[in-house]
């Protein structure tokens, strides 16, 4: 589906902004190349990222070489009060009108639901919304299922103007290496931004009074959870 086409379809349901979650590793390799990346374009240009559960998925239906965002900040899971974001603790936070500046060859794939409830042997049309009327037919705001898989010819989308907004999760916990782990994310992200010369604005994420994501932090076995903020 064209860029555009997905833009008019999101702005009719009120979507003002995409995001995408990841580690501080990854997302400090976003930084230093000015967008977001595809894992296939991380793995091809030998730069460093954090493994994910969703990995062996992207790989097996061949989706490794996009860009995925969401068109809501799912940590808070539409409504359900479930914690941190999965992916990490990094909120990339993108202007929509991001998806109009995409180079020409560009697509944006709409997913009918989530990637890892997919089956083998299921049609593309199982998967992905055909054209825009089907989109618009069936996305509302909220419904975090679907997901706006974009595809550029090199794997990347650049941060618009250079510029991006970044939400932080705050977990109130130290690393194994004693340091707090929001004040050791943001210095690492400032530097990767300043290396790659974008302009980012990094705030703490703002989590709604009922969110339980320090709590979840918390529970975190210290490695998973420095692999996450390191
Ligand atoms: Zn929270």
């Amino acid at each position: 589906v064209k860029p555009r086409d997905v833009h008019k379809v999101l702005k009719s349901i009120n979507v003002t902004h995409l995001h995408h979650a990841n580690t501080v590793t990854t997302s400090a390799t976003f930084l230093e190349n000015g967008g977001l990346l595809s894992r296939r374009y991380v793995e091809k240009h030998k730069l460093r990222q954090t493994p994910q559960s969703s990995d062996q998925i992207d790989k097996e239906f061949d989706i490794w070489d996009r860009v995925f965002v969401d068109h809501v900040d799912i940590h808070h899971r539409a409504g359900r009060v479930k914690g941190p974001n999965q992916y990490g603790p990094v909120l990339f936070v993108i202007e929509l009108d991001a998806i109009l500046e995409l180079p020409a060859e560009s697509s944006i794939l709409v997913t009918k639901s989530n990637p890892t409830h997919w089956q083998e042997g299921e049609k593309d049309g199982d998967h992905w919304f055909a054209t825009p009327d089907e989109l618009a037919a069936n996305i509302s705001k909220g419904d975090f299922d679907k997901m706006l898989v974009i595809q550029t010819k090199n794997g990347k989308v650049d941060f618009p103007s250079g510029a991006v907004e970044i939400s932080l999760d705050d977990p109130k916990r130290k690393l194994l290496s004693g340091v707090d782990a929001f004040e050791h994310a943001e210095k690492r992200l400032r530097l990767a931004a300043k290396e790659g010369g974008v302009k980012a604005s990094i705030q703490p994420h703002v989590c709604r009074d009922d969110c339980v994501c320090i709590a979840k932090y918390k529970g975190y076995d210290a490695r998973w959870f420095d692999s996450r903020f390191i």
